[in-house]
């Protein structure tokens, strides 16, 4: 049966925004130590406008074309960016987590996704996310992307960081980005440039060091390491595979409801004694 504790803690956690998936969770999350957070749409609001742009009149439909059909919060900002306009379905298409769209016209072949090298876009600004464009593998354009991040992701960590869970930030973006918004958030350890076995690998060493770990993320790239880890914790107003991969799923708002999740377990827990 059921303890009654639990029954009562999953109506505590539906009143707080929680959807629990996987009730044993909720009980393992007192003991988390470590937690790995994903930047876009974890500790940033997943919201990212295009803040400069280049790319040449040809490419648009081709541009568009490919962001129309992925999820990524990333593709959404660029399609409003170059705007509705028609176009042809290519040929061939692939999106692959964490690197971008591809896709194939009359033998040309268009990327949208992850830089090369950051150093060819000069009107970037620094802190962007930066997003390009390549046609047969050589740079054609760029889009600079800014987020912002979550009112309550500062808030959170110190409280996490006083409950004894150590926070890091894992991103697939680049260095200055990862640097700016962890400092904003005030987290001491980050990774830049994780591609999503990278996010497995990080959850996988602490677990060898013995960290019980809680995995924070919202994207396809990273389902794996929500799996992994002692407690998947899935934003809602992520992708479909994340919020399948997660124990719990945080309804609406960021990383204050990671912090009243493990406040219910901690109550939870006392109450089985
Ligand atoms: P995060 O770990 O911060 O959630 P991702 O791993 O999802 O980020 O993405 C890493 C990088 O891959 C992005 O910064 C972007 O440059 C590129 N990228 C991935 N998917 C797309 C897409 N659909 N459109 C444009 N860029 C993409
Ligand atoms: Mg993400």
């Amino acid at each position: 049966a059921t303890p009654l504790a639990l029954v009562a803690s999953a109506g505590e956690a539906s009143r707080s925004g929680l959807l629990i998936r996987n009730a044993e969770a909720v009980q393992t999350l007192r003991d988390a130590d470590f937690a790995l957070l994903d930047k876009t749409g974890t500790i940033t609001r997943g919201e990212p406008k295009v803040v400069e742009w280049s790319a040449p009149e040809e490419a648009l439909p081709y541009i568009y074309a490919l962001e129309a059909d992925s999820g990524h919060p990333l593709a959404a900002a660029v399609t409003e960016a170059v705007g509705a306009r028609p176009y042809d379905y290519p040929d061939e298409m692939k999106e692959t987590a964490g690197e971008g769209v591809a896709g194939r016209w009359d033998g040309d072949e268009w990327f949208v996704g992850r830089a090369l090298e950051r150093s060819r876009w000069k009107d970037a600004p620094p802190a962007s996310t930066l997003v390009e464009v390549r046609k047969n593998g050589e740079p054609a354009g760029f889009f600079a992307i800014a987020d912002r991040i979550r009112d309550d992701s500062r808030a959170a960590v110190e409280e996490l960081k006083k409950m004894g869970v150590t926070p890091m930030m894992a991103t697939g973006d680049g260095g200055e980005t990862a640097r700016q918004i962890a400092e904003e958030a005030g987290i001491d350890e980050f990774r830049s440039d994780v591609r999503p076995e990278g996010k497995l690998a990080i959850v996988r060493e602490a677990q060898s060091r013995g960290r019980r770990v809680i995995v924070c993320g919202d994207g396809i790239n990273d389902a794996a390491a929500l799996k992994a880890a002692e407690v998947g914790i899935a934003m809602g107003t992520g992708m479909d595979l994340a919020v399948d991969s997660a124990d719990i799923v945080i309804m609406k708002g960021g990383l204050a409801r990671v912090v009243a999740a493990i406040k219910i377990s901690n109550k939870t827990s006392r109450v089985i004694k």
